[in-house]
């Protein structure tokens, strides 16, 4: 049934929707490059126009997406027909609590303006995805982002509070508290952070700050082997420090930046892990040395700790670029995120090379060490059918292989498409049946973000998804 575009239309005003086929072309795409069009984009100014699209929704039987920025790596807002619900004019920090340390703001506010203006009152909101500069925090919420702070600071779920929510009948809801404590009934906060778009639409969300730490120390370790890498990991954790960073780069990751930057890395090395440590001052430098000391006594060939700015911006610079590096060896690539218990990291490492191997494919790891979150990039040309093929193959192996190991097939980015077709292989059938009754409860039409997470799709590893 065609969209009822001129009761749309009489919700939003008609400068706030687009149904010209080239208009609707940017909100056919997400990070994941599959590309899907809408039937047409409607931008929301608030709360009450989110239900009252819902509402149009169910009584006409169309599909509705959330979308905050679009960049997400699964295709988890990508439309299939439809109407896109984009929520980027509910764009506003409503308040900054700097007494109870909290704060309200709407869907669409961009994650990094958001942490700059909490910083400017000596607060920190800590989840720090690499997309912070343009992802929302609607969209961090729904994939319950996380990043390299992850380690000591927690992901976006130790973090929200309480949310405003559209519910796929139309109903709003308030779930969660604005206090650091709060029991009352099931936690519905919980259930819809991570619910990737499925469940509501959040109008508002309510968020924890912390106080920003004073300072921060930067500093490398190379480290000749891989597995001695991984236990100073641990070792550093043992002895009671914990870094806010513990960044690690395999070979393959140095050789790349190594082949972009020329900067002298060590490619011989089989892994540099690059450390951040923060706090009071007072402090830092002592928790430097004993990290150096940690990271020599396992093996490190030689540890570097930044002394000013300039200096640590250098230590960074390698793995700020290792996307742009890698981009140079293939033009596409399949970023997967899987995480494994730490002490697993050289396991998961070996068996990756063992896969590259097998399936004649690169494939360079890196990420973040401190929580086991690996980011396997399996480089490939998406136009060469047979390395895609390959490459999928591979992705396959890959998430077995994770699970034997203890871990989890998505650390960061969540199911979407892109990782239907595994998700039941990790949460078992009883599991996803559960989660699948959960669905039909709140949205019996099924009209919200319909088509992820339960219903396998193979055409993102297949590359045949139009
Ligand atoms: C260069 C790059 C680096 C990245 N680095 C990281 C990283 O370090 N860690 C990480 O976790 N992810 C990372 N990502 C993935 C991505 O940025 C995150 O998943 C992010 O949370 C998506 O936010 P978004 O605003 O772009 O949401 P979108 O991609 O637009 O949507 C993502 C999901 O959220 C839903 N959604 C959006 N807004 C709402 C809302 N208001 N209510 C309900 N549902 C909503 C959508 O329906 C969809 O299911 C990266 C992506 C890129 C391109």
């Amino acid at each position: 049934m065609p969209l009822p575009i001129s009761q749309i239309r009489a919700v939003v005003g008609s400068d706030h929707l687009l149904t010209e086929p080239e208009e609707l072309h940017c909100y056919s795409f997400d990070a994941s490059k599959m590309s899907s069009a809408p039937e047409a984009v409607a931008f929301p100014a608030d709360a009450s126009q989110v239900s009252a699209l819902v509402k149009l929704a169910n009584s006409h039987r169309f599909a509705v997406y959330p979308r905050g920025s679009g960049s997400g790596m699964v295709g988890a807002c990508l439309p299939r027909g439809g109407l896109v619900i984009a929520m980027n004019r509910l764009n506003r920090i409503v308040e900054i609590d700097t007494d109870n340390m909290t704060a309200t703001v709407e869907p669409g506010v961009v994650t990094g303006n958001f942490q700059k203006e909490a910083a400017k009152l000596g607060l920190l909101y800590p989840p720090d995805p690499a997309s912070l500069p343009f992802s929302t925090m609607g969209g961090n919420i729904a994939m319950c982002a996380g990043g390299p702070r992850a380690v000591k600071y927690g992901v976006t779920r130790d973090y929200v509070l309480g949310l405003e929510v559209v519910l796929p009948t139309a109903e709003i809801i308030r779930t969660g508290v604005r206090t650091m404590k709060g029991v009352v009934g099931y936690d519905l906060t919980r259930l819809m952070t991570g619910s990737e778009g499925t469940l509501g639409i959040f109008t508002r969300i309510i968020v924890r700050l912390i106080p920003a730490p004073e300072s921060v120390r930067t500093l490398t370790a190379v480290f000749p082997k891989i597995d001695d890498a991984a236990v100073a990991v641990s070792e550093i954790l043992k002895n009671r420090i914990i870094p806010s960073t513990m960044e690690l780069l395999d070979q393959a990751t140095i050789g790349a930046v190594e082949n972009y930057l020329h900067m002298g890395l060590p490619v011989d090395a089989e892994a540099i892990i690059l450390i951040e440590v923060d706090g009071p001052e007072i402090l830092l430098d002592s928790q430097v040395e004993k990290i150096e000391l940690v990271c020599r006594r396992c093996g490190a060939a030689r540890t570097e700790a930044a002394r000013s700015a300039a200096e640590r911006d250098r230590l960074w610079r390698a793995r700020r670029s290792i996307s742009p590096a890698l981009s140079r060896i293939k033009s596409g690539k399949m970023n997967e995120d899987v995480t494994v218990p730490r002490s697993r990291i050289p396991a998961l490492i070996r068996a990756i090379r063992g896969l590259a191997e097998k399936h004649d494919l690169v494939i360079v790891c890196f990420g973040h060490a401190g929580d086991g979150n690996i980011h396997t990039n399996i480089m490939l040309d998406r136009k060469i059918e047979d390395e895609r093929k390959r490459a999928a193959m591979a992705v396959e192996e890959l998430f077995s292989i994770v699970l034997d190991l203890g871990g989890t097939i998505s650390g960061e980015h969540g199911i979407g498409i892109a990782k239907s077709p595994f998700i039941e292989q990790e949460v078992g059938a009883a599991g996803l049946d559960a989660m699948r009754r959960i669905k039909e409860a709140l949205d019996p039409l099924n009209i919200m973000n319909p088509g992820k997470m339960f219903v396998p799709d193979r055409s993102f590893l297949e590359g045949s998804f139009a």
